[in-house]
């Protein structure tokens, strides 16, 4: 069975946590895209051109341990409004998505532009302040030094960048559930996704 399932949203809404729960309570394989324009904007703050970068990642590159740092959080927004970086990573997604058993992908494009004919299309969002305030625990938390300011005023820059550029900007698509977790606790957002999801499996044919 093929099935796939289209999370998108700005940085820290939590379709991460989302995607992984609706991955693992469903048995379907999940991608963060996000990790692809990290490993991107790693190698580009490595020396390399961003596009030969794009061209060239390996799943090594996908294991560096910088990914989640806030400076190649920027770099990945800055390589990801190159049309030709955009353009290196489609087959990869798009084979990951059309893989047998079902996948979750969650990024910025997915439900828009990786995936439009996804059975399941959701938009996870959050006020910044609200998500500022859940990255600023996470990177406390994993040892980053970092004031709250710091984290809204560089989340704004990225979502900004994000949604502004002219290349598969973040937006929901036409068809997307939209999930705001301003005020709604991680359990009943996961709950929400999954019973999306149940409610379109039950109409995929059996066989
Ligand atoms: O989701 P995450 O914060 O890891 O994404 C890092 C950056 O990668 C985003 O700010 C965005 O610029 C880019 N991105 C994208 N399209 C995706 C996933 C991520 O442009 N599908």
């Amino acid at each position: 069975m093929r099935f796939t399932v289209a999370i998108d949203g700005p940085a820290a809404a939590g379709k991460g946590t989302i995607s992984r729960a609706v991955a693992a309570h469903f048995g379907f394989a999940h991608l963060d895209t996000g990790l692809l324009y990290r490993a991107v904007g790693a190698r580009m703050l490595d020396g390399l051109d961003p596009v030969e970068a794009a061209r060239t990642l390996s799943a090594g590159d996908l294991g560096r341990s910088d990914l989640r740092r806030p400076d190649v959080a920027q770099a990945a927004s800055r390589v990801a409004a190159i049309p030709e970086v955009r353009a290196a990573l489609v087959a990869f997604q798009r084979g990951f998505a059309g893989r047998e058993g079902g996948a979750v992908l969650d990024g910025r494009d997915i439900g828009t532009v990786i995936c439009p004919d996804a059975a399941v299309k959701l938009f996870v969002t959050a006020s910044d302040l609200v998500r500022a305030g859940r990255r600023h625990r996470e990177l406390v938390e994993t040892g980053v030094e970092t004031g709250f300011d710091e984290v809204l005023a560089e989340m704004r820059e990225r979502d900004a960048r994000d949604s502004a550029r002219a290349e598969a900007p973040l937006r929901p698509a036409g068809d997307a559930v939209v999930i705001d977790t301003t005020e709604l606790s991680i359990e009943a957002a996961v709950a929400a996704a999954i019973a999306r999801v149940e409610a379109q499996l039950a109409t995929v044919p059996r066989g």
